[in-house]
């Protein structure tokens, strides 16, 4: 199931049938072509017992299928059909007793996805998990519409792309994914195929600390479809301009001449120091690191102390850039396209208990 990412209009497009999946799933059985001895048995998943033979690329792994079944709707649906005398040659492939099922994922999805249904322990809620196991079973679980696994590999990777500034802000301690290099890119691949929206916002707001040029290559390197890339670009880009305007409108408001000061211990000192970070900022907000970031990204002692403000002044101004960047925050999904918070958590159900505020 590829999912679009164009802007979101209703709940109702975001969901898709059961009947379609099995439609899929049947004609990717009935595509593939057996033959023999073409696979080897999984190290990991291999169950003596196991009646169903699911081949990936050229691994089996012998499952049970009332275990998966129990797991995924699109199995349950298929299994629930009696094989039939005269199924076609696909469907009625059994090996060593086993009926076969061959499947187009890869032999690493399928093992982590398998895994995760068989050992409770392999993919818990709330424990550090890395990228390739949850993307695997985020992947699957989407494809066979198995909810419990798919809602906790979302709230998983919430953990690395929260909902929130506060969370934004704790997410190097707090984030259950730990990172890897251009990771941003694999996010939004990801969110894309599994059709997974609620972690775009803070994905795009993270490209928008990156230099242009390096944020769009990483974005025209995106396996996805030309049209969805057409339509990430599209959202990043409008996106990246409407929180630069926020955060210059928010944030950035204490560089204006009539800013109100209240407290201040020596207006015309106050004054000339905010004149001149408001010249640099003026000359720097086009270069690849904008100035004004260093007060848009949570490091606020070390960026509004080198103003060189009275102490009245640095907490008139911190007070200001809090909630200058809350705001940026709460449009963020409006800024990218994608509506607001609450439906895009909605939509993808991120348990906020499970996952910690957000
Ligand atoms: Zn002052």
């Amino acid at each position: 199931m590829v999912a679009s990412a164009k802007r979101i209009n209703s709940y109702e497009e975001s969901t898709s049938s059961l009947t379609e999946m099995t439609d899929d799933l049947n004609a990717e059985l009935k595509a593939s072509s057996p033959t023999n001895s073409d696979f080897l048995p999984s190290n990991d998943v291999w169950y003596y017992d196991g009646g169903i033979l699911l081949v990936a690329e050229n691994t089996a792994f012998r499952v049970h299928g009332a275990v998966i079944a129990e797991q995924c709707e699109v199995f349950r649906d298929m299994f629930s059909v009696p094989q039939s005398p005269t199924a076609d040659a696909a469907q009625a492939e059994t090996r060593d007793g086993c009926r076969v099922l061959r499947l187009q994922d890869s032999a690493a999805d399928l093992k982590h996805f398998l895994k995760s249904i068989y050992d409770i322990s392999y993919f818990l809620p709330g424990v550090t998990t890395k990228f390739p196991i949850v993307a695997s079973v985020l992947r699957l679980s989407t494809k066979y519409n198995a909810p419990v696994l798919r809602q906790r590999a979302i709230n998983l990777i919430a953990t690395a792309y929260p909902s929130s500034c506060a969370a934004w802000d704790a997410r190097s301690t707090k984030r259950l994914v730990p990172p890897f290099e251009d990771e941003h890119f694999a996010y939004i691949e990801l969110a894309i195929k599994t059709d997974v929206r609620v972690i775009l916002p803070s994905v795009y707001y993270a490209l928008t600390r990156l230099p242009l040029a390096k944020a769009l290559g990483g974005l025209r390197s995106l396996a996805v479809s030309p049209a969805d890339q057409w339509d990430v670009c599209t959202n990043f880009l409008v996106g990246r301009e409407l929180t630069t305007q926020a955060e210059l409108m928010h944030v950035v408001k204490f560089l204006k001449t009539d800013f109100s000061r209240p407290g201040c211990k020596d207006s015309r000192h106050c004054g000339n120091m905010l004149h001149v970070a408001a010249f640099h900022t003026l000359n720097h907000v086009a270069d690849t690191v904008p100035y004004h970031h260093q007060w848009c990204g949570g490091k606020l002692e070390e960026g509004v102390t080198t103003i060189g403000l009275c102490a009245s002044c640095n907490l008139t101004v911190k007070d200001t850039i809090n909630s200058g960047r809350e705001k940026v925050w709460e449009v963020l999904p409006a800024s990218f396209g994608l509506g607001d918070w609450e439906t895009l958590k909605a939509v993808d159900g991120v348990d906020v208990q499970e996952i910690g505020p957000q």
